[in-house]
């Protein structure tokens, strides 16, 4: 986030504007197209910083609890994903391996444990992308758990801001991860915690060097996406990946983009349409997130 269009957004938010908005996108690929948008930028920003806000905003495709609910169809494609953000996380459809965007590249890591690019056409059902801006730098030395990492890590949160959103790339040495990607699923599609108890597979990475990106979610996004932290990994040879549900650091510094716009776009699908997204599947998130296999 660029600190001048922070004190300027933040003025607009006291005067009542807002940036939260949710944007269309099935089938039209457009960013920012939509009148709430334009009528967001209008009252809450200057001419002179509207570059800056593109940049600004978190993008989310679809909701954590619509995925979490076995809606796994693809609802944009790699190649308009990449028009919204430059570092993200997310999976692809059928929740086929978890990705990984760095850089401007979307990375897929597969069940069989290999790194893919996509093609530019392959669907996503869910994802969180951001052109990335570095705002600041936390150290990170020896962390021995994913608490640990969070706490740290919740240490700039806390005195930057708790209710904006971070997206984080933490580069280094890691001492241990465990990550996990899964089998692509077939419809009839189960909910997301049933089929990776079924599909779930595991690596453990031993002292390796790679790319950590991480999405903090503020405790209002409790409905749709999951609150505090989810990374995703890639080793730095881009061969290995996935969703990280253990790690150690040897050595690393996070890099992190201090973000306070954002913006969701939803699938005009019939099935996605007649869901019950006011659904409480917290516990379904949790298991999906964090689970191991015994
Ligand atoms: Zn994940």
């Amino acid at each position: 986030m660029n600190k001048k269009f922070f004190k300027v957004i933040t003025a607009g938010a006291i005067a009542g504007a807002a940036c939260f908005s949710i944007a269309g996108c099935a089938g039209t690929g457009a960013a920012g197209t939509d009148s709430k948008a334009t009528t967001a930028a209008t009252q809450s920003t200057t001419a002179s910083v509207t570059p800056a806000e593109d940049n600004d905003t978190l993008y989310q495709v679809a909701l954590l609890q619509s995925l979490t609910q076995g809606y796994y169809d693809g609802i944009i494609t790699v190649g308009e994903l990449k028009k919204y953000g430059d570092t993200g996380i997310g999976t692809f459809e059928g929740v086929n391996g978890e990705m990984i965007v760095s850089d401007g590249v979307v990375y897929q890591a597969l069940s069989d444990g290999t790194i893919n690019k996509p093609a530019d056409d392959e669907k996503i059902p869910f994802s969180n992308v951001t052109f990335f801006e570095e705002d600041g730098q936390v150290k990170l030395s020896n962390i021995g758990s994913m608490q640990e990492l969070q706490e740290t890590l919740n240490e700039t949160v806390n005195a930057t801001g708790k209710n904006m959103f971070y997206m984080v790339k933490i580069k280094g040495n890691f001492s241990h991860l465990k990550v996990r990607s899964e089998y692509k699923q077939e419809k009839p599609y189960r909910m997301l915690d049933e089929a990776l108890a079924a599909d779930q597979v595991e690596l453990d990475l031993n002292d390796v060097n790679g790319t950590m990106i991480g999405l903090y979610c503020p405790d209002y996004m409790q409905g749709l996406n999951s609150v505090g932290w989810h990374f995703h990994f890639i080793t730095e040879d881009l061969t290995k990946g996935g969703h990280v549900l253990e790690v150690q650091i040897k050595d690393a510094v996070a890099s992190y983009d201090v973000t306070d716009g954002f913006k969701m776009c939803l699938s005009d699908n019939t099935d996605f349409q007649k869901m019950d997204l006011s659904k409480n599947v917290d516990e379904a998130i949790k298991r999906a997130e964090t689970a191991t296999k015994e």
